[in-house]
């Protein structure tokens, strides 16, 4: 059994976190600023251009295959390159990349909505949930209804990550409603907001928020389906699956960075005439948080790791989702806990680590969703306790 990188790994991971360090991690005093000017940290022009800087160091499009430009890699890979984003707080991500889904498009359609979101001249978003219908994605009502060569799309999405600033969107209806959504009843579309829908802004503890996208009689062309009819819900869930070991990568680098801020602190801030890490208080936080994250981090890369073997990943990603994202609220409150009043402050960014990384116990499948997944599995004995290694 080997648990180290391989030079290559090592290599790419090592040539993020200088990127992430020299190019990202200066921007971080004006990012807080801002965002407590209720403004973005990183404006759309910024952000772009830090992607194409960091196209120049060779970092454009992780998941994007060679044929469109990008490095097309290992799942592992981009594990360990989306753990050192998640090391500044900063909004950055790498450019090059396109949802997973919009490489079912036919040849049309990729030339107008794919690559010119992969050249990031398009911003998409993914709706999938409604106002009824969350962790119980089966349920959705928004209708899509054909007339002649267009679809009329009718209904609301809600929590909808980039929907104030997407130009297009790719919503998941119901087309059949007696084949039932997981019968085969839904299909996805790649609807312009030029086609007719509107965005209403939904505020969140978060930094910037998601939107409720409105359908009201929109006309969609046929040709704006996307994959096949009826194919909606399975591509939704394809959809979901890959952040489910994305999501808690990046919680990995939110918790290394916060209990190395935590270390520092607890080995200068002094009470009772010693330091805070001389008690045993602190000393047990620290080490029950080094504990949890590298648990984390091995179901996180096993995860990752059965993408790459061409397995089915959806338990051991569930894993990873569930615990990465629990692992790094405890971390991230006990890091706050060593700061004292400090760690209140806006004056450091754990209080806003503490906002963020509370959402990952609930977008992309809640932890109970999670949980519901992992014990279905052994329940009906779809996977052994062990896993691959049973
Ligand atoms: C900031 C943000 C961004 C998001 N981005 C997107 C996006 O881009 N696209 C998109 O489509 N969606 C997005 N979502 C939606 C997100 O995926 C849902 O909020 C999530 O799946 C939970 O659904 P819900 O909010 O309806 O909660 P509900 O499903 O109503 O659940 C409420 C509570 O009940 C629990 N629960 C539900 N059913 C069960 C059960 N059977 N057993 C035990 N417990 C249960 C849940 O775990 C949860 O704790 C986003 C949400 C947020 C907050």
């Amino acid at each position: 059994m080997d648990f180290s990188l391989s030079d290559e790994e090592r290599a790419v991971r090592d040539t993020a976190r200088q990127f992430i360090t020299r190019e990202v991690m200066p921007l971080e005093q004006e990012a807080l600023r801002r965002e407590r000017a209720h403004q973005p940290g990183l404006d759309r022009s910024e952000l772009r251009e830090l992607q194409l800087k960091a196209k120049k160091f060779g970092f454009w499009g992780l998941s994007t295959p060679e044929e469109y430009g990008g490095m097309d890699l290992p799942a592992v890979m981009q594990s360990l390159i989306w753990t050192e984003i998640g090391r500044t707080f900063v909004q950055f991500r790498f450019g090059g990349e396109a949802d997973n889904i919009l490489y079912y498009a036919n040849d049309e359609q990729k030339k107008e909505y794919l690559v010119p979101t992969i050249e990031g001249e398009r911003i998409s978003c993914f709706a999938i949930t409604e106002p009824g219908a969350g962790s119980d994605a089966a349920n959705i009502k928004l209708s899509a209804r054909r007339e002649g060569d267009d679809w009329v799309l009718n209904g609301e999405k809600t929590f909808i990550t980039n929907g104030n600033d997407a130009d297009f969107v790719i919503v998941v209806a119901v087309t059949d409603r007696e084949k039932g959504v997981r019968g085969g009843g839904t299909t996805a579309f790649l609807v312009d907001r030029s086609m007719g829908w509107r965005s209403e802004f939904i505020q969140t503890m978060g930094e910037g928020g998601p939107a409720a996208l409105v359908f009201e009689d929109v006309r969609v062309p046929h040709r704006n389906v996307l994959g096949e009819v009826g194919q909606g819900f399975e591509l939704g869930m394809q959809w979901i699956g890959k952040g489910r070991y994305l999501i808690p990568s990046n919680a990995l680098g939110i918790a290394e960075r916060a209990l190395g801020m935590a270390i520092e602190y607890a080995n200068t801030r002094e009470t009772f005439g010693r330091k805070i890490g001389d008690n045993q208080a602190i000393q047990w936080m620290i080490a029950d948080s080094e504990v949890e994250l590298e648990a984390a981090r091995w179901l996180i890369l096993r995860a990752a790791w059965t993408v790459d073997q061409g397995w089915d990943p959806r338990h051991a990603s569930s894993m990873a989702k569930l615990y990465g994202a629990t692992m790094v609220n405890d971390v991230v409150d006990r890091v706050m806990q060593i700061h004292g009043g400090m760690g209140y402050t806006r004056e450091l960014p754990i209080e806003r680590w503490y906002r963020q990384v509370r959402l990952m116990r609930i977008y992309e499948g809640t932890d109970e969703m999670q949980r519901l997944i992992i014990s279905r599995d052994l329940l009906r004995g779809y996977t052994k306790i062990g896993g691959h290694l049973a």
